[in-house]
């Protein structure tokens, strides 16, 4: 009986591509992560611009229009990450998948720092990361190809059946995932509703925006 050879994995690229495209870029700025699983640790954001999601609450409506910010070169931002050697960088946006990340993660790699990623998973995944925290809109549905990358699921609840919506998504998610509830900002029933459904849901876990409270960017 023949076995089945084990996949090749595939290279890690050992420095940054000669001529990686210019991203477009609202952002970067070192700060401590405000959400999730790795709240309040040092992170270097590189916010891209570019979303086309919509969601009616954004409280990043200027990051939509890619047209509107600067290009920058992978090397300049994988430069800016290394100087300020925080421990994760993250890759937010907009919404980042809309551009090919190969590139971008394979220099920041490159460079020793670990590379997280946000997104709503709404276009195809790119790019090598550490930790991918999906955040699922119901302005659009998510592509396939997120659900085997994601390393936690983060649902903003606006509404109760926003519960439903989030519990839509566990089935597709890998067993390690992660499961955060997070209230919508500026709508403070949202908290009373996630506190009362994770008591009875121990599966799920509260995120908070924790940045917002403290007043720290
Ligand atoms: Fe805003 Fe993110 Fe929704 Fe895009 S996916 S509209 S950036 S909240």
């Amino acid at each position: 009986v023949k076995s089945i050879p084990e996949p090749i994995p595939e290279p890690i690229p050992e420095s940054i591509p000669e001529n990686p495209s210019p991203l477009p870029v609202v952002e970067t700025f070192h700060s401590v992560q405000g959400e999730g699983t790795w709240t309040g640790t040092s992170a270097f954001f590189i916010r891209l611009a570019g979303c086309d999601v919509g969601c009616p609450w954004c409280d990043t409506k200027h990051s939509w229009n890619m047209a509107r910010h600067s290009q920058r070169t992978v090397a300049d931002l994988v430069a800016e990450a290394k100087a300020v050697a925080p421990a994760i960088v993250v890759i937010t946006g907009g919404e980042p998948l809309m551009h090919d990340l190969t590139d971008l993660t394979g220099g920041l790699k490159s460079a020793g720092l670990q590379v997280h990623l946000e997104t709503s998973g709404t276009h195809p995944f790119s790019g090598q990361f550490d930790w991918v925290t999906f955040s699922p809109k119901r302005s659009k549905l998510p592509h396939a190809s997120i659900y085997a990358q994601v390393s936690e699921l983060k649902v903003v609840i606006v509404e109760p059946s926003d519960l439903e919506w989030a519990e839509s998504h566990r089935a597709e998610l890998p067993a390690h995932a992660l499961q955060f509830l997070q209230p919508e900002w500026d709508t403070p029933e949202s908290y009373h509703l996630i506190f009362e459904y994770v008591l009875h849901h121990p599966q799920w876990r509260i995120s908070l925006q924790t940045h917002k409270f403290t007043r720290i960017r």
